[in-house]
């Protein structure tokens, strides 16, 4: 039925402690039917039967890491028990360092994981304290530290900036302390204010104080050239890396290719539809025993819509799009569909093309809306 997709996405919705700034689909852990989600959860990922050979296979929440050791035991030992083990190149669990006790790193360890990407945000106690984060700083180096004596060397952390109060001296603080980690990939991500979220209600009564606009493209700059300095390569808008330790999964996103996508709220791609599974955990678990699957929005893409997507997400790789990839995909050669939109942005610096590539400039990777606005067909 499906050109065989070969990653999967698996969603956790359940956390801890829920942030102030976050508007993923989650739940605070207690009292919710953990066991039955995780039992419905690995019934839906077997019912994709062609879920045999995957080379990605990303975990991600919600916080995965925030069930307890025996439940993630069972989530991870039947992920992997039907799949191809020698295909699985990367298989990633999110983690928050609050949550990682002796019991559950000895569970990762002996699973088939080989990737964690830890949720820092930042070292500072104070500004953990203000966006609602469980953890605190010695916590994030006793994390690192358990999970380096695991075995694991592909760790990534998650650090956010532009935070309310954060200053220039803070945002280096955090870039030379994520650097001390000596961990080969970051992800940098400005704090975006979502609706529903307590920072939103503390902003329209004016009680959050953000960095403005400029102190917040002086931030990106300075953790693009600090990073860069040390070694890690800018390969995405957010992510940067060690040679060889990109996010193989999140490059699947980038690369506009279909995915499995499995759990309460989870998005996936599978024959040219974009869905997003039911997310309330009872809708959930109801239309997994009813069908054994809980997509509910499902939107077919049109021959432009996958265009648009392929250079949104594209662009926002360091390598850009490959021109004959796209007429192979879309057998258009790409200066016909978007020729005057290519003249414009060229024009403005905002991105460059070669025989083979497509890519934003520096320029173009500040102004990234602007970009991705010039290529939306009518
Ligand atoms: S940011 Fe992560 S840990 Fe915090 S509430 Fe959202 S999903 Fe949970």
């Amino acid at each position: 039925m499906y050109s065989k997709p070969k990653s999967a996405y698996v969603h956790i919705p359940f956390c801890t402690q829920i942030c102030y700034y976050c508007d993923f689909s989650k739940v605070f852990i207690q009292n919710q039917p953990v066991d039955a989600y995780l039992e419905a959860l690995i019934k839906e990922f077997n019912d994709y039967y062609q879920i045999k050979e995957l080379r990605t296979l990303y975990i991600g929440g919600g916080t995965p890491t925030a069930i307890s050791a025996e439940q993630l035991d069972y989530l991870l030992s039947n992920l992997s028990k039907n799949l191809n083990l020698d295909m699985l190149e990367e298989f990633t669990i999110e983690a928050n360092p609050g949550d990682l006790t002796p019991d559950k790193i000895a569970v990762l360890e002996k699973s088939a994981v080989n990737r964690v990407s830890l949720g820092v945000q930042t070292f500072n106690d104070k500004h953990l304290k203000q966006i609602g984060r469980g953890h605190n700083e010695a916590q994030i180096y006793e994390s690192i530290d358990s999970l380096k004596q695991a075995g694991f060397n592909n760790i990534s952390i998650d650090l956010i900036y532009a935070l309310p109060n954060q200053t220039m001296a803070d945002v280096r603080e955090n870039v030379a302390k994520a650097l001390a980690l000596d961990i080969p990939h970051l992800s940098l991500y400005s704090l975006i204010l979502e609706h529903h979220t307590v920072f939103m209600n503390k902003m329209r009564r004016g009680r959050l104080h953000l960095p403005t606009e400029d102190l917040e493209a002086e931030m990106f700059e300075y953790i693009i050239k600090e990073l860069e300095n040390n070694g890690f390569e800018h390969y995405e808008i957010s992510n940067f890396t060690k040679p060889g330790f990109e996010s193989r999964h999140n490059l699947m996103y980038w690369d506009n290719v279909e995915y499995f996508g499995c759990g309460a709220g989870a998005s996936g791609y599978l024959g040219g539809v974009r869905y997003r599974n039911r997310g309330p955990i009872q809708h959930y678990l109801k239309a997994i025993k009813e069908s054994g699957h809980a997509r509910f929005q499902e939107e077919k893409l049109s021959q432009s819509e996958k265009m648009e997507e392929e250079l949104f997400l594209g662009l926002r790789k360091k390598s850009g799009v490959s021109i004959k990839n796209f007429e192979e995909k879309f057998g258009l050669p790409l200066q016909e569909v978007y020729g005057s939109a290519l003249h414009d942005l060229e024009a403005s610096g905002l991105v460059v093309m070669d025989e083979d590539r497509l890519r934003m400039t520096k320029k173009g990777l500040f102004l990234g809306d602007t970009v991705a606005e010039k290529f939306i067909l009518e």
